[in-house]
């Protein structure tokens, strides 16, 4: 059913503060040098993430209902992935920590995990916090554990970033978690991740309960960026934290709506994100049921695709939209001009074991051609061939991608 025109949607949820100003990036402007908001110049970047949790996110509800949600997810995981190929989007998978393992078995107590602590209080369900934990292997049980799945999405070749959604779908509020929880709960996602050459840079909190009182503790733990939910703003510039977390700004969840078409939504959003320099985020549940990924991601995924065909948006995952933001907040620019050219010297405090050493898009203005760009970089940067294009001077500004760690950047004019 759809009841709504485009143009009427956008004024409930306008009225309903949907569309409410959140916070908004600052400029960055070293003597008419400028660092772009976002990578490429784009006025807004994109971003997906998935609360990929199979059996272990649904394990408070009745044994039919959890079993059927884990092998919908299982059947959509394959399809998810090749869509997303199919438009080269990058997405973040929210992980549960468990899934990476192959298998696990019962310790001498009779408890599952016996080494992990237990949250506090559970109100989800009587007994044991690990009682579901069937204490065997993917093939025995593959709603509890993917390592196969995970496989098949780190093969993909747009570049997924795999990311944690706790080790065992913990609530992260006051009363149902401790640090010592939480500190072991990301531990064991760092040990289960690293056969697999990766580490957890992005945290979903599960139910979307956010433990802000840990931001210190995750990001010591290397966790650069969570997805908020906020009361107010559903459209923001990803916000810095004191202690050096990022919060990417929910923007929507994706489902099937009632009284409006879903896409419609999300292009209203996603325009208005294009409009004022705002991050869009959508997640989603891939256990969900395969029509709203026919109905509604797919066409999502469409429009995503050509707004980023007309330069409009950036399609990133979570950690390198927060890693962008971090390298532009921590670089500094300052140029001497001459007659024949110009130097740019970047300085660089980006704290790079976390951050790694994203690229930066400069915007300077010029008002002549460049014949030719100089890199001068330390010796154990990363390779720097994409800033080594050359790219045309428009209107009077030339935009270069640079990484940011990169010391001297010569400009020669013709
Ligand atoms: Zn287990
Ligand atoms: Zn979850």
């Amino acid at each position: 059913m759809r009841t709504y025109s485009p143009g009427l949607l956008r004024r409930v949820f306008e009225w309903k503060g949907q569309l409410a100003q959140g916070n908004r990036a600052a400029t960055k402007d070293f003597g008419g040098i400028e660092i772009a908001p976002f990578k490429n110049n784009s006025p807004a970047a994109v971003s997906i993430s998935a609360d990929f949790e199979m059996a272990w996110g649904w394990r408070s509800r009745p044994g039919p209902e959890c079993a059927s949600k884990a092998a919908n997810e299982r059947r959509n995981v394959p399809s998810l992935l090749r869509a997303l190929e199919e438009y080269r989007i990058p997405i973040t998978w929210a992980t549960v920590g468990h899934l990476f393992l192959e298998s696990c078995t019962r310790g001498n107590c009779g408890l599952a995990h016996a080494d992990m602590p237990r949250p506090p209080r559970n109100e989800r369900w009587d007994g044991d916090w690990y009682r579901h934990d069937p204490c065997a292997n993917v093939n025995e049980a593959p709603a509890w554990y993917a390592p196969d799945l995970i496989a098949t999405i780190l093969s993909s070749s747009v570049g997924h970033e795999l990311a944690s959604h706790s080790f065992s779908h913990i609530d992260f509020s006051v009363t149902t978690s401790t640090p010592e929880l939480v500190r072991m709960e990301i531990s064991a996602c760092i040990k289960a991740m690293d056969p697999f050459g990766i580490r957890p840079r992005s945290l979903v909190f599960c139910h979307n309960r956010m433990g802000y009182q840990y931001s210190d503790l995750l990001y010591e733990m290397g966790i650069i960026v969570v997805r908020h939910r906020d009361s107010r703003s559903r459209l923001a510039y990803p916000e810095r934290t004191a202690s050096g977390l990022y919060k990417l700004y929910e923007s929507m969840n994706l489902r099937l709506a009632t009284y409006y078409n879903y896409v419609d939504k999300a292009k209203i959003f996603i325009d208005e994100a294009i409009r004022r320099g705002d991050a869009y985020h959508m997640w989603f549940h891939p256990s969900d049921e395969p029509n709203v990924f026919e109905e509604a991601f797919i066409p999502i995924l469409d429009h995503i695709d050509s707004q980023r065909g007309k330069g409009l948006v950036w399609v990133s995952t979570m950690a390198d939209l927060a890693a962008y933001c971090e390298a532009r907040e921590k670089t500094t620019i300052s140029a001497i001009r001459s007659q024949s050219g110009m130097t740019l010297t970047l300085e660089s405090s980006l704290d790079t074991s976390k951050f790694g050493n994203p690229y930066l898009t400069l915007l300077i203005p010029l008002d002549r051609p460049v014949t030719k760009i100089v890199y001068d970089q330390d010796n154990d940067s990363q390779d720097s061939t994409a800033a080594r294009r050359t790219h045309p001077v428009e209107n009077k500004r030339l935009i270069l991608n640079v990484p940011c760690k990169t010391k001297r950047v010569q400009l020669f004019f013709s």
